[in-house]
């Protein structure tokens, strides 16, 4: 029988697998002599098993009996023991933190006479335990029986009466508690479960369940975490920090994780219990207070940082709580930072000796330099400020400002920017926090749920702006000097800085652009941090990075991004516009007279436009596509032309007439699946010979041009076997020499490379065609129309056109670069289509052997990362 328990001194950190993150940790602070309450982890292999039978796995109970009494030996009393009771927490800990989405019971083990015990334990503290039985109830109540939690907090408010919590008193709590029991016997007709192992059972019940809780899917899909992990359960005995003023309860980092700083981070809550301080319930005080209430405990905390820091090699976070003067380490992790934190701390620990760069670049991504590349609020603009908050994640955001989670996502899904405003966040307003722009909250600090949760995202946050005073019912703030903003009225706030402004704000670019468009100013700590990183990743990386890009402004751009060639440059682009018509003609052209003449007119403009690419390029290569439109893209609209036509009757022009009745030969019922690409070349005589041609004279009139001529959707070597006889017959005219290669975005092509490497010199892969072919999804369709339900039901965990589908897709281009290489062994292979710039994907594309990654001048720095990072991340098993 597996083993599903482990006691905290039996794990260590490597077995988040197995005991979620929090377990992982707590087994490896226990190890390191830290100050940890003893306790024991059910693994997340229990959960899958619970979630999959829907009862919890025979011979579970046993081992948990086991443990608790091995626990209840260690601390000398017993769960729930009348006259001394044995109080545990129950937590959730997934491998991967998703702060506040799974549920906590805390104070299990205590009813009516075991409350008694407690208030001896605590020296006669009645208060302490009469509220650390209500605060049971309340959180049993909720996540174990699915109450309405609004019923306790009415309740409590009732009995506040205005008064700040800690003017309550024990026998405040003791009324509340009678309140709570009837608001759970009303609830689930049932009282509250009174004996401590059903508590217990019940919590570890709930905790598992709560891995399949709307918000925690939804959060799971946001960050890509995988559905079938399942959660560990941690129970963990009790220490307090709300047993009176010398106790209280804090989370730290071991250094600023929105600037990379060290120094002293954190918030501290007296007598609270933890929640408290993630809830913002009251404000926190700043972590630094605490050496003057407590020295000791202050220094202790200082040097268990620190132990932290050196032995995690990284920023850690963590969750202490003080009993009565003695510390007790309730978590550590390594903390989330914000994106610039990150490139600043990794370049800073490199520094210190504790990492080397390598490892500097796998702590980095490309996510997180995408963010950075993010605009900024312009710092000359005229603004009216209307407040400063804590600036909790970095960011400019405009937007209207909304009131409630529902509202910004009815109004997001219209089309608005919106900013999220709340007196503080809670799990319930995840949906409306990722379709908010930003999130601003007048409570709670830099640990809060919005400030994790947001930063996790990369989304802008503002929190704890205290002078603002959020009514959620009215739908709207009041800031300072009488200023009101309601829902819908434009604010912009600046996650860097912490301020909020009136009205919109213009943006600028961000510095980290700046410094890759080639500014050469690098007094910004964040550029030079980007700038030691991307050093090192452009020197590990094997994968080449190129360009998208079909005009010389953009491949100038993407030179200066250090894109070192042009993967893609789609001629059909260079058709759109007022060229249109010249293409139009030549599709329609019935004879061969208007065929030459609207080729002869499209030549010159074809060798203009790659002249100036070779240039940008200067001596790079540059693989130019020939034309693949689907061919409704330049033919005029049939319905509209037929109603034209129509109306005008007898007096219809001649010429409209001529072009309705060739659209409607042509016309197709899939022109994703129609004439275009190859087959286009080869229907239309001299279309691509005038584009082989310009590239040619193009090529001959730039020196050190490079050209790479590509040919799209081919299928069979027959088709590229035609157009490349041709081409070569023009080149050789011309004097000019280039490669001649080919897409892969048909399946047929992956599945007989081994035949077309014959004639290819090269291969692209177009994995937008190939994904659309291969899965049977119309590229332009199926987005909008399901595959939300498809993210859904779990179908695929990401969209398979954003990061490519290794089982699948992937398939086929690890087919087609084995037997396209065993046929051609120096054939180049790289990729073209939208996954060319996709973190996931580029690592795949490592994997396989490609050459190059081919992704839009934008996303080339995140490109020239990841290719680094794959690197230094792949394992021998994923480049079999
Ligand atoms: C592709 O199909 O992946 C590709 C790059 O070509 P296009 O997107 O132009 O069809
Ligand atoms: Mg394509």
């Amino acid at each position: 029988m597996p083993k599903y328990v482990y006691d905290f001194t039996e794990g260590n950190k490597d077995l988040k697998d197995l005991l979620g993150g929090k377990g992982a940790n707590l087994a490896e602070m226990t190890n390191l002599g830290l100050p940890v309450p003893p306790g024991f982890t059910i693994t997340t292999d229990a959960c899958r098993r619970f979630l999959e039978d829907g009862g919890l796995p025979e011979g579970l109970d046993e081992e948990i009996s086991r443990h608790l009494t091995a626990l209840e030996g260690r601390m000398g009393r017993r769960l729930g023991q009348a006259d001394d009771p044995l109080l545990v927490s129950v937590r959730s800990g997934a491998k991967f933190s998703m702060p506040g989405m799974m549920e906590t019971v805390l104070n299990i083990g205590l009813n009516d006479q075991s409350v008694h015990g407690l208030v001896k334990q605590a020296g006669g503290n009645e208060r302490f335990a009469w509220d650390s039985y209500r605060r049971l109830i309340q959180m049993f109540g909720k996540t174990v029986q699915g109450i309405d939690g609004e019923l306790f907090d009415e309740a409590l408010e009732e009995l506040k009466h205005g008064r700040d919590d800690l003017e309550l008193e024990a026998a405040d709590f003791q009324r509340l508690v009678e309140t709570y029991k009837g608001i759970v016997r009303e609830q689930t007709g049932q009282d509250f479960p009174a004996d401590p192992h059903d508590q217990m059972r019940m919590a570890v019940m709930a905790v598992f369940e709560s891995w399949n809780a709307p918000r925690a899917i939804l959060y799971r899909r946001q960050e890509r975490i995988p559905a079938d992990l399942g959660t560990a359960v941690n129970v963990c005995s009790m220490v307090f920090g709300n047993c009176g003023m010398d106790s209280g309860t804090g989370v730290a980092f071991t250094r600023d994780p929105g600037s990379g700083h060290q120094g002293v981070y954190g918030d501290y809550l007296q007598n609270a219990q933890g929640e408290d301080v993630v809830a913002g319930i009251r404000n926190t005080m700043p972590l630094q207070d605490l050496e003057r209430l407590d020295k000791p405990v202050y220094d202790e905390l200082m040097k268990i940082m620190e132990t932290l820091e050196n032995h995690y090699r990284d920023l850690c976070d963590i969750e202490f709580t003080v009993e009565r003067g003695k510390l007790w380490m309730l978590q550590t992790r390594v903390g989330k930072r914000t994106a610039g934190a990150a490139f600043r701390i990794a370049v800073q620990l490199a520094d210190q000796g504790l990492i080397d760069l390598d490892e500097a670049v796998t702590r980095v991504s490309g996510a997180q330099l995408a963010q950075l590349m993010f605009p900024r609020f312009d710092g000359d603009a005229k603004t009216s400020k209307i407040t400063t908050g804590m600036n909790a994640s970095p960011g400019a955001a405009v937007g209207k400002a909304v009131f409630s989670s529902e509202r910004a996502v009815e109004l997001a899904a219209a089309g608005e920017d919106v900013i999220l405003v709340r007196r503080e966040t809670n799990p319930d307003d995840l949906a409306g926090m990722i379709a908010a722009q930003g999130v601003l909250t007048s409570r709670g600090g830099k640990t809060s749920h919005a400030a994790v949760v947001a930063r996790g995202m990369g989304k802008t946050c503002v929190c704890g702006a205290e002078e603002l005073e959020v009514s959620t019912k009215e739908r709207r703030f009041t800031a300072p000097g009488g200023v009101v903003v309601s829902e819908g009225d434009v604010i912009s706030i600046d996650g860097s800085s912490g301020a909020v402004y009136l009205g919109e704000v213009p943006v600028v670019p961000s510095p980290v652009v700046e410094y890759f468009e080639g500014a050469t100013d690098q007094d910004d700590e964040l550029v030079r941090a980007v700038h030691r990183i991307m050093t090192h990743a452009d020197a590990t990386r094997r994968l080449k990075v190129r360009a998208n890009a079909d005009n010389a402004e953009d491949a100038a751009r993407a030179r200066r991004f250090g894109a070192e060639g042009i993967g893609l440059c789609r001629t059909e682009h260079m058709f759109l516009g007022d060229r249109r018509q010249l293409v139009e003609d030549l599709v329609l052209a019935s004879s061969k007279e208007e065929r030459d003449q609207a080729l002869a007119a499209l030549e010159p403009l074809q060798k203009a436009d790659f002249v100036e690419i070779f240039q940008a390029m200067a001596g790079l290569p540059v693989t130019i596509r020939l034309i693949d439109p689907p061919l409704h893209e330049f033919l005029p609209d049939y319905t509209e032309l037929s109603v034209k036509v129509a109306l005008a009757g007898d007096r219809a022009e001649e010429k409209d007439r001529r072009v309705l009745a060739a659209v409607k030969r042509l016309h197709e019922q899939n022109p994703m699946l129609g004439l275009r690409g190859v087959r286009l070349g080869l229907v239309i005589p001299g279309l691509f010979a005038m584009q082989v041609r310009a590239i040619a004279e193009a090529a001959k009139a730039v020196e050190g041009a490079r050209a790479e001529i590509m040919i799209p959707l081919v299928g069979a070597v027959q088709e590229l076997e035609y157009v490349k006889d041709e081409a070569q017959r023009i080149l050789a005219e011309v004097g000019v020499e280039a490669l001649v290669g080919t897409m892969i975005e048909v399946p047929r092509a992956a599945l007989t490379a081994g035949q077309i490497a014959e004639a290819a010199e090269f291969f692209s892969f177009g994995t937008n065609d190939l994904t659309q072919m291969t899965w049977g999804f119309s590229r332009d369709d199926v987005e909008a129309a399901f595959f939300s339900k498809y993210l859904e039901l779990g179908v695929f965990g990401v969209s398979p056109f954003e990061s490519l589908d290794r089982d699948g897709v992937g398939r086929l281009v690890r087919i087609a670069a084995e037997e396209g290489r065993a046929t051609r062994p120096d054939l180049k292979l790289g990729i073209c289509g939208e996954h060319g710039g996709d973190p996931d994907s580029i690592h795949f594309c490592h994997q396989a052997g490609l050459d190059y990654v081919s992704c839009s001048p934008f996303r080339i720095p995140v490109a020239r990362l990841e290719a680094g990072r794959a690197v230094l991340t792949s394992t021998d098993s994923d480049t079999r």
